[in-house]
């Protein structure tokens, strides 16, 4: 026999027990992000490295050692998507959706990052995002959380825990990150591996080390919030308002940043007591990314949003048991290999006349008695068989009751409510 080949590391199958939990996922944010007024977007997988350099942030992880980049035929550097902001602020830019005008995008795909491999961590994951463009907020940025907000509640997962920050504008940061720099150059030896690299390139991305033996170092940083421009820490202020009075808690960690070097101003992250995640516990991140539509080409644009990490939220629904399991095949067909053809034919008579059905025709043929195994293991309510022109049998696999036994042509009017009498 031939070798086995598997999936490649940090890439999962996702297999159809589970789907119920995507689908109620999907189906829930598909119709919440529309009464908000989002629209959906789809771009694609691949995009110009390029992109993604000018975009996160050449000193960012993502960017220096998790993408997945490549020449294509033509020697044209091209990279899996590793985030959507880029690729949907790029798509704006090309169809002159941005210019002068408000937008609200939404959208939901895969996207690659080269990362070690945990439970909640992959190589390929899911995210779902949303980007709301041409209004500098708070209150975009209060109705964004809000949305999320809502998604919880719509989902069942009310004890998600909002945490809120303000990066305040790029040039007060940038003051800021020498404080940081100053601080950190110090207790040089106590770097672990990862911050070394980041104090010239990226020092606040230190403060957000999932290190537990940085915490200490990193709790007696300089404060962000001591160092915010006077605009920045009025708009803060006023989201705050603004989430107090939509009934939104939270609580401020003045060592929220992200790892994405586009964020300006409001930053938050959604995380899951689920202790089961680790440090993958933030299941939904987004933030203001003023300065991004313009750092891509674009004339000066606002912009706000965030992404949240579909395998992780569904890890917990699943956890949880949090979805109604999906419905029952009502219906399993077997036909008599002598009347193939006519029961093949009735068969999809049936599925014109009920188009809910849901029905697994037998396949592959055998006795009759072997087809009633498949029957019986393929979970349906109820059986039917065509074993006689002029007549069917239907039967429940559940319960010991008669079988019915009718014409073909009553079978398409009465079947629907004999199946429902009995499921
Ligand atoms: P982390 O600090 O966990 O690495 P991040 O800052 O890199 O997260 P973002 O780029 O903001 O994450 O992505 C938004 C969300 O997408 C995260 O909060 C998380 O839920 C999810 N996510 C990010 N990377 C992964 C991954 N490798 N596998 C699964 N989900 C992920
Ligand atoms: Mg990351």
């Amino acid at each position: 026999m031939a070798s086995l080949i598997k999936s490649a590391k940090g890439m999962n199958d996702i297999l159809p027990p589970d789907m119920v939990y995507w689908h109620t996922l999907e189906s829930t944010v598909r119709n919440l992000f529309a009464r908000y007024g989002f629209n959906e977007i789809r771009t694609p997988i691949v995009e110009a490295t390029e992109l993604f350099s000018r975009a996160v942030g050449e000193v960012t992880d993502i960017v220096e050692k998790e993408m997945y980049t490549f020449n294509d035929r033509e020697k044209t550097s091209l990279s899996l998507r590793p985030e959507g902001t880029a690729g949907c602020v790029r798509a704006g830019l090309e169809h002159g959706l941005l210019y002068n005008q408000q937008q609200r995008f939404w959208y939901s795909g895969p996207m690659f990052r080269h990362e070690r491999q945990q439970k909640g961590r992959y190589r390929q994951f899911t995210q779902i995002g949303a980007e709301a463009f041409g209004m500098t907020g708070p209150d975009i940025d209060a109705d964004v959380i809000a949305m999320t907000a809502r998604l919880w509640k719509e989902l069942g997962l009310i004890d998600n825990r909002l945490e809120l920050n303000s990066l305040g504008t790029p040039q007060s940061r940038q003051a800021y990150r020498a404080l940081l720099v100053n601080y950190f150059s110090a207790y040089a030896d106590q770097l672990d591996e990862d911050s070394k690299r980041r104090l010239h390139t990226n020092p606040l991305r230190i403060l957000d080390t999932k290190n537990p033996e940085m915490k200490a170092l990193v709790a007696g940083a300089p404060n962000l919030h001591d160092h915010l421009d006077p605009e920045s820490a009025e708009h803060f202020a006023q989201l705050q308002a603004l989430l107090t009075a939509m009934g939104i808690e939270f609580v401020i960690n003045p060592r929220l940043v992200r790892g994405l070097d586009y964020y300006s101003r409001t930053v938050f992250e959604w995380i899951t007591p689920d202790a089961d995640l680790g440090s993958q516990s933030t299941v939904c991140a987004g933030g203001r990314y003023d300065g991004l539509v313009e750092q891509l080409g674009g004339a000066p644009t606002a912009g706000f949003g965030f992404a949240m990490g579909v395998e992780r939220l569904v890890h917990i629904l699943k956890n949880r048991a949090l979805v109604a399991p999906a419905k029952p095949l009502a219906l399993y067909f077997m036909v008599d290999s002598e009347y193939l053809v006519a029961g093949m034919a009735f068969a999809e008579r049936l599925r014109s006349a009920l188009p809910t059905l849901t029905m697994i025709t037998n396949g592959g043929g055998g006795s009759l008695k072997a087809q009633i195994k498949r029957a019986d293991k393929s979970g349906a309510a109820f059986g039917l068989t065509f074993d006689h022109p002029q007549q069917i049998t239907l039967k429940s696999l559940r319960e010991r009751t008669e079988p019915v036994v009718l014409t073909p042509e009553a079978a398409l009017t009465q079947l629907p409510s004999l199946l429902n009498q009995k499921a």
